[in-house]
């Protein structure tokens, strides 16, 4: 741990320096925790599906199976497979964006054609879970962000919703703008987030209900990353829930006046 001592008689200057410091060592005892947890996390993650692959693999390889049996093995192993590589490539995102070395290419982008995209891409995920997907976006309304990391916050929020939303549920994608601050919700009247797990919510790792969630194939680093790139793009988010009524997301960001007006940073 990082520890300080500090000297008793100090002028007041001084001790505002000892205060300083000692919250700075508070703050890297803290962090220090924070890593710990997180690495110990990772090695959970990548334990959990490495174990069903090996475990099922030893089994096709050391008894006489039926077809079915085994084409229901090779399936697990297939889906835990999967799972591990949507998760290194999650941890590889948040590593880059924690070193600052993530790309983001912004330019000025037409909310009216981006959300109509979005809505054709999604209907038929919603579709498939008899879930309504509304879509309401004004016409005019520009912000600056990199199209692909945009796309990338909104479907993590959509496919939540999905997730954590029972058959019949609705979800809405609203885009609105007020001066000059563009916002858009994902609202949806599914389940619902615990008030006491809030406040953690975009944590890396953070789940509601730890061994439900698993079944539902996320990664627990999804709102995480949507954290980390909406505050790259100089946004805001937020997040309102009342359990068994529902979630609303809401990212801020800063509008542009228009495709032709704002130059390309
Ligand atoms: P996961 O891969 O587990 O979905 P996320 O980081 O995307 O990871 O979300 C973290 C947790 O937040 C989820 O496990 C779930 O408990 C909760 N959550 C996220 N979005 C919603 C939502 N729209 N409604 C209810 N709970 C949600």
């Amino acid at each position: 741990d990082f520890t300080i001592s500090l000297p008793k008689n100090r002028n007041d200057e001084l001790g505002d320096l000892a205060d300083s410091i000692s919250q700075l060592a508070s703050d890297l005892n803290y962090l220090k925790l924070e890593r710990n947890d997180f690495l110990a996390s990772i090695s959970h993650e990548l334990r959990t599906p490495l174990t069903y692959i090996k475990g099922y693999a030893d089994i096709i390889h050391k008894r006489n199976l039926s077809n079915e049996d085994r084409d229901k093995y090779l399936n697990i192993i297939h889906e835990e497979a999967n799972r591990l590589s949507d998760l290194i490539k999650d941890l590889f995102d948040l590593a880059k964006m924690d070193k600052n070395s993530f790309i983001i290419q912004k330019k000025a982008i037409d909310l009216t054609d981006f959300i109509t995209k979005i809505e054709q891409k999604f209907s038929p995920a919603f579709h498939e879970k008899e879930m309504d997907f509304e879509v309401v976006c004004p016409e005019g309304v520009y912000i600056m962000a990199d199209p692909i990391r945009l796309e990338q916050i909104i479907f993590n929020l959509l496919d939540n919703a999905i997730k954590y939303s029972p058959s019949g549920g609705k979800t809405i994608l609203a885009v609105s703008s007020k001066k000059k601050d563009v916002s858009i919700k994902v609202r949806d009247n599914g389940k619902g987030i615990p008030e006491e797990d809030l406040p953690y919510i975009l944590n890396r790792f953070y789940r509601v209900d730890k061994s439900r969630t698993r079944s539902l194939g996320g990664t627990g680093l999804g709102l995480a990353i949507v954290k980390e790139l909406v505050l790259a793009h100089g946004g805001t988010i937020s997040v309102k829930s009342k359990e068994g009524i529902g979630t609303e997301f809401e990212l801020v960001f800063k509008g542009a006046d228009s495709i032709e007006n704002d130059t390309i940073s």
